[in-house]
């Protein structure tokens, strides 16, 4: 069986499509939020209940995140362990430095953690989505996942180009890009008087660096960024070490006298 989430909601036709698609390989349950809940990250729900509606055979809605979804279809709803978790499609790129607010790559995550094979699927996009051919990615990636599992600890985050399949030049294994920030935050007024804010106006810019997801997208490539969830920079550990020569003991003791 597969565990099917996403973060556009249970309704969004990126989610009907994907599962469609997967129900080639194996049996699959769809469990993702009543509504939208993009850009939740890997938030999980601790004080409220979280309700669970059947909508249709194998279909369910969590009034919560993605992160609560697949954590409460593993950990109470589902009989048996998945197979494999995927998370999406989602309308809209997940690149870079964004993953960390993205709650489709979250409900990935969240499988990755509880012990499953899962990965992330996004479309780069903004409208016109072009489901059928991200929905034929995830297939031929969900059977070689399958059958060849994943690096253990390791995630995979897709992208795919909003194109046709012929129009596709290859897959490529990234790693992540770097995201430039300006403007992200408009302020207006509301008829009352108060400020008040937007975050995220325009679209973000990026460091074009080859190699990375964003540069494979923008060049018409399916991405392919493996991701773990060790964050530690084990690079700066040398640099550091002067932080390990701070004395606490002393610094009590002179507070004493
Ligand atoms: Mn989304």
């Amino acid at each position: 069986m597969i565990l099917v989430t996403n973060d556009d909601g249970v309704y969004s036709p990126g989610i009907l499509i994907l599962a469609k698609r997967l129900r080639e390989l194996d049996s699959v349950v769809i469990v993702a939020p009543d509504r939208e809940r993009s850009a939740a990250g890997h938030s999980m729900t601790l004080h409220r209940p979280l309700l669970i509606e059947q909508i249709k055979d194998a279909i369910y809605s969590v009034n919560g995140t993605p992160t609560d979804c697949v954590n409460i279809a593993v950990k109470g709803l589902l009989k048996e362990l998945p197979r494999l978790v995927v998370s999406g499609i989602n309308k809209g790129p997940n690149l870079g430095d964004d993953v960390t607010y993205s709650g489709t790559v979250a409900g990935a995550i969240e499988g990755l953690l509880l012990g499953i094979p899962s990965f992330a699927i996004s479309l780069s996009a903004r409208e016109d989505f072009r489901f059928a051919e991200a929905a034929e990615v995830a297939l031929r990636t969900a059977e070689q996942v399958l059958e060849e599992g994943l690096p253990s600890g390791t995630l995979l985050n897709i992208n795919v180009p909003n194109l046709p399949v012929s129009d596709i030049q290859g897959t490529l294994v990234t790693r992540l890009g770097k995201r430039i920030y300006h403007q992200m935050t408009v302020e207006r007024v509301d008829p009352r008087g108060k400020k008040y804010y937007w975050i995220g106006g325009g679209e973000p810019d990026w460091e074009r660096e080859e190699g990375t997801d964003l540069d494979a997208v923008d060049r018409k490539f399916v991405s392919i960024t493996p991701l773990h969830l060790d964050m530690t920079d084990y690079a700066s550990f040398e640099r550091l070490k002067t932080l390990e020569t701070m004395n606490y003991a002393l610094h009590a003791h002179g507070n004493n006298e």
